[in-house]
């Protein structure tokens, strides 16, 4: 099978950018875990890792499933902290706070985004085995940012009107590039 072949628009398996239409699909449940699944889960980390970021959802490469692995520490030595989450669930999230946020599909643009500070979630691991997990602090964070990719939803939609201003001209530059990148 060809990268190209596993892809859910016909376009390659590769970190997609802003405003990429894949971006605003909804992930389609998973339904087994064999070795399609765990193949791209192992593709998703390296792409993850060669652009040195800590979460990837499976949109981003082009695959509209409901899957996003995370490794906080970021590094590929690291494999003990590697994550997976697939048909993944969020409940129970309790507090707010406010931190910077990036995003792969969105180079070099970091802005501030509230969210609720924790949240449980609940899980399908690439074993198979369904596990939950109390996340706080940069886990929830990310498992709420993945999370919402897996609806369509980008960090962006949920940026307050200020920060959405400050942040127009990026998107505007993201906006052109991706039009250029497609020959147009
Ligand atoms: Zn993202």
């Amino acid at each position: 099978m060809s990268d190209d072949d596993w892809s859910s628009d016909g376009g390659p398996f590769a970190l997609r950018f802003y405003p990429d239409p894949i971006l605003k699909r909804r992930g389609a449940p998973i339904t087994t875990i064999g070795d399609g699944v765990r193949d791209r889960v192992r593709r998703m980390f390296e792409i993850m890792y060669e652009e040195g970021g800590i979460g990837l959802a499976a949109p981003q490469v082009g695959w509209t499933a409901r899957v996003f692995v995370i490794n906080l520490s970021a590094e590929p030595e690291e494999p003990g902290h590697e994550m997976v989450f697939i048909n993944p669930k969020i409940e129970s999230p309790s507090g707010s706070e406010s931190d910077e946020e990036g995003c792969l599909s969105f180079p070099d643009l970091r802005i501030p985004i509230t969210r609720p500070e924790s949240v449980r979630c609940t899980a399908t691991g690439l074993d198979g085995e369904t596990f939950t997990l109390e996340a706080t602090g940069l886990l929830a964070r990310c498992v709420q940012h993945e999370l919402d990719h897996l609806d369509g939803v980008l960090f962006v939609d949920r940026a307050g009107f200020g920060v959405q201003v400050t942040a127009k001209k990026a998107l505007k530059a993201l906006e052109r590039e991706y039009k250029e990148s497609r020959g147009g």
